[in-house]
């Protein structure tokens, strides 16, 4: 196997991992949210396309005869899991919300980006083409974050100040 086929699929691997830890904090999140509806709708939608991309990855690694690593994924997991809860206690949930995920987008951008260039020196365009529709999807969830959170803030600072108003989520 060669060094770029070898990177790619430990990668993908890598990226699936990503993608469970993506999927379990979108549901924390989502599920917590009562307040900013259009933000908790995005979140659901992205969901969805997040299940659907660990799919797509899963079935790049099936080309390998390769599956996800579990223990990676239960690390991604348990540190999703923990970032949700570190959010809870927080009287501004929903705005460190917003920065987490704008982060976790961007992460998730980049590690796409390095797995079209590595796919495409592996010569496999079809890994290729998945990841670049994939990138589309994160791309589309980042500029969503970019152009809606001033407004999330906005909400947020009217609704810290009206009394009785529950602010945080
Ligand atoms: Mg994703
Ligand atoms: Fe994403």
């Amino acid at each position: 196997m060669k060094a770029a086929e070898k990177r790619l699929v430990e990668w993908l691997r890598d990226a699936h991992a990503m993608e469970e830890q993506a999927e379990q904090m979108l549901k924390a999140q989502a599920g917590r949210i009562e307040n900013y509806p259009e933000i908790k709708q995005r979140i659901e939608q992205h969901i969805e396309e997040t299940v659907n991309q660990g799919k797509q990855l899963e079935a790049c690694l099936a080309r390998y005869d390769e599956s996800p690593s579990t223990v990676k994924d239960t690390t991604g997991k348990m540190t999703a899991m923990g970032q949700a809860a570190g959010g809870m206690f927080s009287g501004d949930e929903i705005v460190k919300g917003c920065i987490a995920s704008y982060t976790f987008e961007h992460m998730e951008i980049a590690s796409y980006r390095v797995l079209i260039s590595t796919a495409e020196e592996a010569g496999d365009a079809e890994t290729k083409r998945i990841c670049e529709g994939i990138l589309r999807e994160e791309e589309a969830m980042a500029a969503w974050l970019e152009q809606h959170t001033p407004q999330a803030v906005h909400q947020y600072l009217q609704r810290d100040e009206a009394p009785g108003a529950d602010a945080k989520r």
